[in-house]
C-alpha cells in the first residue's frame, strides 16, 4: 500500500535508527533474557542516549519528537520485544508525562533530566489487587499530617516496581485521587517481584506495599486531582501501545512468511503454496495494513492536538487484537516449531496476552468506544 510514502524522511530516519538498535542489541539476546526472566538493565543508558525516554516531550533533555516519530520508536521496539517496549512506555508516558504535565517546577527539575538520561527509573502504581479495570475504587489512602501525607495501601502488577527510583503512586486523599512521587527507600515502602509470569518475562513486574509511608506534601503532583490524572497518563501510554502492536504483528508475519516459503509438506510443495495457508497470509497482511493506517491517523491527529482518548481506545483495542490474531496464526503456521523459543513467535504471543489486558483490557476499550458512540456509560 506504499504506506512509507505517508512518512517524512525524518520519520523514516527515526524508524531506521531504532530498527538498527533492535537488530543489534535486542534480537540476538532476547530469547535468552526471556528464558531467564531477565531485564536487560545494561540497555538503559543506550536507550537514553538514543532519546527513547519521553521522546515526544519538550525540554529537560527530551528529544522533542513528533507523536508519529515517537510511535515509530514504539513500533520498532516492540518488533524486538513487548517487555522492552513496556519498560520504555512506563518510563516516558506513565512517569515522565505526569511529572511534566502536573508536577511542580521543583519536581520537574529533580526528576525529568534524570529520568530522560536513564539515571533514574520510574514506575506507575495505579492497579490494586482488587481494583484493575475499575481503578476508581482504589483503597490506597493518603492522609494529610502536617507537611506530610501518610500513605497506606497495596499496588499490584506494577511494571519496573523493584527497579524504580521513584514510583508515581495514585492514592485517595481528602480532596480526591492524587498522585504522589514516592522515592525508593522511603520508610514503609517495599516492592517485591511477581514471579512465574509466562508473559513479558524480560520486563520486571512487581507488587508495591505502602505501610505508613510519610511522603513530604511537596511530593504530591500539584496540578491534577481526580481520575483524570491517571487516565490521562494511560491515554499517552495506550497511544504508544497501538503502534507497538504493529511492530510485533510485523515480526510474527515476517517470520511465518519466511518459514512457509521453505517448509515443505505434500509433494515437495512449500506450505506457502497451499490455499488455506495463503488465506492466513492474506488476512494477516490486510489487518496489519489497516492497523498501520489507524496508528498513523491517530498520530497525525495527536500531532495536531486533535486526538482524544476514544481515538486512542480504538487504536489500542484494534491493533492489539490484530497483533494477537496475527501471532496466533503465525504460531500455527510454524507447526511444532511454533512452540519452541528458537523462533520468536510464541514469546510474542505470550507477551501480547498481557498487552491485551493491561492499559485497559480489550473489553474496557470496547465500552469506552461504546460510550462514545451511544452516549451511554456501560461500565461506570
Ligand atoms: C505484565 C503486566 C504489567 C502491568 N503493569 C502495570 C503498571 O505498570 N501499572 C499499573 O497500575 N497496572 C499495571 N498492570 C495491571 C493492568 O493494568 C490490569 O491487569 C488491568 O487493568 C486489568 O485489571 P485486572 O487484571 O484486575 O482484571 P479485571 O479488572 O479483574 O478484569 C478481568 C476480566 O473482566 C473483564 N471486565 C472487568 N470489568 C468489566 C466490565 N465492566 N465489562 C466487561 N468486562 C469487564 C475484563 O475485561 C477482563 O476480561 C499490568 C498488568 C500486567 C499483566
Amino acid at each position: 500500500m506504499e504506506i512509507d510514502s505517508l512518512f517524512s524522511d525524518e520519520e523514516k530516519m527515526v524508524r531506521q535508527m531504532v530498527r538498527e538498535f533492535v537488530d543489534q542489541e535486542i534480537l540476538p539476546h532476547i530469547e535468552e533474557w526471556n528464558r531467564e526472566a531477565k531485564f536487560p538493565a545494561h540497555l538503559v543508558p543506550l536507550m537514553a542516549d538514543l532519546g527513547f525516554f519521553g521522546a515526544n516531550m519538550q525540554g529537560y533533555g527530551c528529544a522533542g519528537m513528533s507523536n508519529v516519530q515517537y510511535g515509530l520508536i514504539m513500533q520498532e521496539l516492540e518488533r524486538g520485544d513487548s517487555g522492552l517496549r513496556s519498560f520504555v512506555s512506563v518510563q516516558g508516558a506513565l512517569v515522565m508525562y505526569p511529572i511534566h504535565a502536573y508536577g511542580s517546577d521543583q519536581q520537574k527539575e529533580r526528576w525529568l533530566p534524570a529520568l530522560q538520561q536513564g539515571k533514574a527509573l520510574g514506575c506507575f502504581g495505579l492497579t490494586e489487587p482488587d481494583f484493575g479495570s475499575n481503578p476508581a475504587g482504589m483503597r490506597t489512602r493518603a492522609v494529610k499530617d502536617g507537611d506530610h501525607y501518610v500513605l497506606n495501601g497495596e499496588k499490584a502488577w506494577i511494571t519496573s516496581g523493584t527497579i524504580a527510583d521513584v514510583a508515581v503512586v495514585w492514592a485517595r486523599a481528602d480532596d480526591g485521587i492524587r498522585g504522589f512521587l514516592v522515592e525508593r527507600g522511603s520508610t514503609g515502602f517495599t516492592a517485591k517481584d511477581i514471579k512465574g509470569k509466562w508473559s513479558l518475562r524480560a520486563s520486571v513486574t512487581s507488587t508495591l506495599l505502602l505501610q505508613d509511608v510519610r511522603v513530604p506534601a511537596c511530593n504530591m503532583l500539584p496540578k491534577v486531582k481526580g481520575m483524570n490524572g491517571p487516565l490521562s497518563c494511560l491515554t499517552q501510554a495506550r497511544y504508544g501501545i497501538g503502534w507497538g502492536a504493529v511492530g510485533v504483528a510485523m515480526a510474527c508475519y515476517n517470520e511465518a512468511l519466511e518459514y512457509a516459503k521453505v517448509r515443505k509438506q505434500f509433494d515437495e510443495r512449500p506450505i506457502a503454496g497451499h490455499q488455506l495457508v495463503q488465506e492466513k497470509f492474506a488476512d494477516m497482511v490486510t489487518e496489519i495494513t489497516k492497523a498501520q493506517l489507524l496508528a498513523l491517523q491517530v498520530g497525525r491527529l495527536k500531532d495536531q492536538g486533535r486526538a482524544d482518548f476514544a481515538h486512542v481506545s480504538m487504536l489500542k483495542r484494534n491493533n492489539v487484537r490484530t497483533a494477537l490474531d496475527v501471532a496466533r496464526a503465525a504460531r500455527d503456521l510454524l507447526g511444532a516449531n511454533g512452540v519452541a523459543d528458537e523462533y520468536p513467535i510464541f514469546r510474542h504471543m505470550c507477551n501480547l496476552e498481557s498487552v491485551y489486558t493491561y492499559e485497559g483490557t480489550h473489553n474496557i476499550h470496547t465500552l469506552i468506544i461504546g460510550e462514545r458512540v451511544t452516549g451511554i456509560h456501560a461500565y461506570k
